[in-house]
Parts: structure tokens; sequence; C-alpha cells
């Protein structure tokens, strides 16, 4: 690179390139001394050879005074997280390093003290839930749509409101004071992990009075500052200035290396105060970030967010625009096939998109306009809600936009292991359907390899190819479960039946219909494990109990249950779904769901789930201190008190 180039690199990687350059004598940490320890053993060798020789130069101790300090956020480490604010429209901007999981914690350490009540989406990451039990606040949800295809309905406008947000904390039995209680902070997942936009600039003005602090976690949707089709959608937008109308302070937290170009953990926090009276003090920031950073932050990883800031504000727009352009081309190849399958009277997979002819760029095309069936979920007009081009969901058929389920099924758990056989990987699936993200990096070639192995499965489902072929492993491993002569439709049919019989698409879309009663506070049933007041329990005996972890199936990703929640004790469709996928695990092995929060066991040949329950003792009285504010503890469980 030609020294004038070089002068114009991003301030820390710059800093950090030039120091490597030194080969400077290091006596302190790391003890691999700039890779020289690793020459001592084959393993050593081959590591650094495979990594090369500038990660090792580059892996520094934070004892090196040319590149700044990234805990102080001084000198190139510090010009690079205000190079980074000035590039995504924030005022404060700090590099985190262990994800966006650390950055939500961070959020919730500046900004909420034990006893505040905070107003989250039900559909929240799980960090923010740990958030929750690390602050002991007082959670209250907002609930979102129920959704047809099994995606993850979005928050409507009218659970955001002044009179729904006052119910929610008055109905909940934690809040003392329940006039005075404001919310603390409001959590919102923009987009929802099917890629469903709010309207963030309106929800700021309507959550304004309602909350101190408002954060947008914006995981998967770091780049909408760098095209106008998400103008005024995500959290950093400039705020638009209209009279009367405040701005709470807005956080946002973003996985840079999600959708944009950092390292894996690479996340960015960016902060903006409001328009109103209340300021967060910046040490607050500061402060709460070093509770959660480690004192020995990997340089490589901070330079990778420094050089995906860069790259963003040089070529943000270009890159937007042509994954936008690649997204929204093969979704219309995929449609377009789809078209011609059907006039030959047979199947194909849908795209979740508006039906239209030729989508294109112009956001209006992608509103998820009210009453349009397509979106199976019941938008209201004020929602406002916008689907990214991006995030592109494939239906499997089987699953009616009502949520019934036709007779001839694929479920797409079988379609997922398929890709997997091709080497291709989906970001999720739900029961029927796929998600596919169109990153910047996502080539015509890549996509072009996406729709060949889709056509392929679709011969071998027509043929109904002999899983001997298809899955040869899975059927060597489990012969009694899936037999020699089976083919693919078989399978698909099979498991199909199943989910139709356990009818499990009305029981996924009505997950959230009554949210379980909050027994305990989530801190609470954490602090019940760590003084062993905790046991596990059959997932058949689990009815009535109060659940100690959050449980979370993939699919569909949904938080079922949160920490300190009870199980109905009849029926409910918490229960169904786990009892579903219990059985599915033993009918179906290879086809298990994956699960946060529940111990399988195997035992006597069966999977059994295992609930972390608390324990139905007399006198659980827990080390915390109570808060002076707080309610009388409930009565522990069994002890004749019903659920509300
Ligand atoms: C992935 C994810 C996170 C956590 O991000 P990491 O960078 O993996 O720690 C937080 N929130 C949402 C919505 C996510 O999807």
């Amino acid at each position: 690179m030609k020294l004038e180039e070089e002068e114009k690199l991003p301030p820390f990687y710059k800093a950090l390139k030039k120091y490597a350059r030194k080969k400077a004598a290091l006596w302190s940490t790391p003890g691999h001394a700039s890779g020289r320890g690793m020459q001592a053993t084959a393993a050593g060798r081959d590591f650094y050879d495979f990594y090369g020789r500038n990660l090792f130069l580059s892996d520094l101790s934070s004892s090196v005074a040319e590149t700044g300090s990234i805990l102080e956020h001084e000198g190139p480490a510090g010009e690079a997280e205000r190079q980074a604010a000035e590039v995504f429209g924030a005022q404060t901007t700090f590099f985190v390093l262990n994800g966006t999981s650390t950055a939500n914690k961070i959020v919730f350490f500046s900004t909420v003290a034990p006893n505040d009540v905070v107003l989250v989406d039900r559909n929240c990451h799980k960090s923010v839930m740990h958030a929750i039990i690390m602050n002991e606040a007082i959670p209250v949800y907002l609930r979102p749509k129920p959704s047809s295809y099994g995606l993850l309905g979005p928050i409507g406008m009218e659970e955001m409101t002044k009179e729904a947000v006052r119910a929610k904390i008055t109905a909940s039995k934690w809040v003392r004071n329940k006039k005075a209680a404001k919310v603390q902070l409001a959590v919102l997942t923009n987009s929802t992990y099917d890629g469903v936009i709010y309207n963030a600039d309106k929800i700021k003005a309507l959550l304004a009075d309602q909350t101190h602090f408002l954060l947008f976690d914006e995981a998967w949707f770091a780049y909408a500052a760098f095209h106008p089709f998400y103008d005024g959608r995500y959290a950093m937008s400039p705020f638009q200035k209209k009279r009367g109308v405040h701005m709470p302070a807005v956080f946002a937290t973003q996985s840079t290396h999600k959708m944009l170009l950092a390292f894996s953990q690479g996340s960015m926090l960016h902060f903006k105060q409001g328009t109103g009276k209340q300021e967060l003090d910046p040490q607050g920031l500061v402060e709460a970030n070093l509770m959660h950073a480690s004192t020995s932050p990997f340089y490589p990883l901070f330079a990778s967010l420094d050089v995906s800031a860069r790259i963003m504000k040089d070529r943000g727009y270009e890159l937007i625009n042509k994954a936008l352009d690649e997204a929204i081309r093969f979704r219309h190849v995929v449609r377009l096939a789809g078209e011609r399958y059907r006039k030959n009277g047979t199947w194909w997979f849908t795209p979740w998109q508006p039906p239209r002819k030729r989508l294109e760029k112009d956001p209006l095309q992608w509103k998820m306009q009210p009453d349009a069936k397509w979106t199976g979920t019941p938008v209201k007009p004020e929602d406002d809600l916008l689907l990214d081009p991006l995030k592109v969901t494939l239906l499997t058929p089987g699953v009616r936009e009502d949520a019934s389920m036709e007779e001839e099924g694929i479920p797409a758990a079988v379609v997922r292991k398929f890709l997997e056989s091709k080497n291709i990987v989906p970001e999720k699936i739900g029961f029927y359907n796929l998600l596919f993200l169109f990153a910047p990096g996502v080539s015509m070639d890549r996509s072009r390899e996406l729709l060949e192995a889709l056509h392929s499965f679709k011969t071998a489902y027509d043929e109904n190819m002999p899983l001997k072929e298809v899955f040869p492993a899975l059927q060597k491993a489990y012969p009694e479960f899936y037999p020699e002569q089976e083919g693919l439709k078989d399978l698909c049919r099979r498991l199909h039946t199943f989910l139709k019989g356990k009818q499990i698409m009305k029981t996924v879309s009505s997950l959230y219909s009554t949210l379980p009663e909050q027994a305990l506070l989530p801190h609470k049933a954490y602090y019940g494990l760590v003084e062993g007041k905790t046991e596990y329990v059959p997932l058949a005996e689990a009815a009535g109990r109060v659940s100690v972890f959050m449980i979370l199936p993939y699919p569909p990703g949904v938080p079922l249950i949160m920490p300190g929640e009870r199980f109905p004790q009849q029926g409910g469709e918490i229960l169904s779904f786990l009892q579903a996928s219990q059985e599915l695990d033993n009918l179906f092995p290879g086809f298990e769901t994956e699960f946060h929060g529940i111990k399988k066991v195997y035992a006597n040949g069966r999977t059994i789930y295992m609930i972390n329950c608390l324990k139905k003792i007399k006198d659980i009285s827990f080390r915390m201190d109570r808060h002076p504010s707080a309610p009388p503890e409930e009565p522990p469980e069994g002890e004749g008190k019903t659920a509300n």
C-alpha cells in the first residue's frame, strides 16, 4: 500500500498496523509473544501458519500506548469510535467486543436499577432477559401479534399507547406505586427476526412520554442508516423536529458481525440524547461498559469494527443497494418459477412478500398493508410495518393463511436437512418456512447455488427418492425409524401428518394469546437456582410449576416462558407445544427441536424433557434482602393459592 493511502486508513487499524510493523520486544501479555511461543510444537506452528504472522503481531496487550486505550475511549481507539458515531448517526458509539449480548447488558446497566419497570418485546433476545435478571428489573411485556405462518409476529402500535402501557403497569403485581411508576427502559427488536421493520420515528414519538430510555435491538439491522429505503425506520435516524413532540434518549445495539463486516462478536452500541429534560450522563455508559468488558480486549476484533465503519462510510450505500438488488432479483426468480410450476399443477416454495408481479426498491411496495392476506398477521393501518427485502423467507407448502393445515405439506426441517447435505445453511427455519439473509457479501453465484439446490429438492421430493440416497447417514443411523424403502415424499407426508395431528400451527400462532402468570420476578427465580431451591421435573409434571429458565425453542425461536413464570395449571399452548416437540424428538430422530432452557434426558430409549422448576418448599426464603418497596413475597409453590 502506498504511503499516502496508508495515511487514510481508519484510525485504530492504522495505529495498530504501524505498531505491529515495529515488532517491538514485548515484555507483556499475551504470552505467545507475537507468535514466537507458538513454534514449540506442530499444532502451534500450524496454528501460527494458518492465521498468519500479522494476527499475532497485532494481538497486543493493553499496555501499548500507541493505539490508545480501548477501555478509556482515548487516542486512536477513541477516535475510531467517534468516527463510527458520525457514520452511524449517533452522538456516542462504543465498540463492544462481546457481541450485542453484552451491548444490551451495558444499556441496562446504565439505565435500570432494581425494581424499575422495563417494557420489553416478548420476542426479545435472551440477553435482554439476562439483563433483566442482573438488574433485578420488573418486566412488563409488549405482546406480538399472532402470525399464521409460525413467523414471529410484530408488535402493534396498540401495545404502545399510553393507555396500553399504563394498563400493563397496573396489571403487574410487582409494581408498588402504580400511579407514579413509569417505564425506565423500553426494548424493541428492530427488525423482527423475520425482517419486519418498525416505523422507529413514530415509535420514538409515541413512547416519548412513557419511557425514559428507548432501546432498539438492531442486531440484524446495522445497515439501515446507509440506504434511503430504511428512512425513519431505525434507532439512530435523524430526529424529525416537530413542534410539541419530544424524543426519548435512544440506544441502538447492533451486531456489526451479523449483517455487516466485523469479526464475530464485534458489536456497536450507539446512543443519542433525547430532546426532553432527562439526560444520561455518558460517564454512566463508560462505567457500565467497564463492568462488562474484559481488561484484555482483542485488538484485531476492535480493528475489524473500525474498518467496518470505514467501509460503510465509503461504500455503504452501494453495498446495501446491491444487496437489495440481489435479494429482490432472487425473490423474483423464485416467484416466476412458482408461476410456471403452478401452471403445471405442481408445488413450489413461496417467497413471503406482497403478491406483486414486479417488486422494486420502493418501500411503499413492501408495506404490510392492513388486511393483506399474505402477511398472515392482523396488521392495523397505524402499525406502518415494512418487510425488509434482505430477509428472504421462503414458505413451504402445508399451511394456509389462517394457520390451518393442508392435506399435504413439506416441513421445513426436511428441506433444511437436504440443503445442509449440499453445504447450504439457512439462517433459521420454522415449521414451514426457511429464512435466508442477503447480507452485503452475498453474490449472484451464491443465490444461484441456492436456487439450484431448491430445484433439486423439488426433483428428489417429486420422485420420492429413497432416503437411503437422500439422507444416507440418517437412514443408516436409525433404520427402525426410516425404513429402507421410505422415500423423501413419504417422510414429508409422515412428518406433516404428525404436525397436523398436533395442530401445531394453531398452537404456535396463539402462543401469546395469554401470557403465563408471573409468579416470581425473573431474578428471584434465578436466585432460587443459586440457592439450590430448584429441581428438574419431567415435562409431564410441569403444569402449575414455576419455571426457573427462559425456554426458547428453535423453531420458532419464540421465548415460550420466562424465568419465574408459571406453567398454566391446565392445558395451554405452551405445554402442548412442548409435548408435541418431545413426541417429535422420539418419532423423528435427526429432526429434533433445539431448545435453550430444557435438559433432554435419554432413558429407556426415549427422550424426556426435564424442566427446571422451583421446589415446592414451604419457606422459600431468599438470601437477597427484599427491596423496601417490594410487595410481600408470593406464598411458595403448592400453598393452595391458585394462579390468577
Ligand atoms: C444475535 C442477537 C443478539 C446477540 O448478538 P451477539 O452479537 O450474537 O451477541 C441480540 N439481539 C438479537 C435480536 C439478536 O438476534
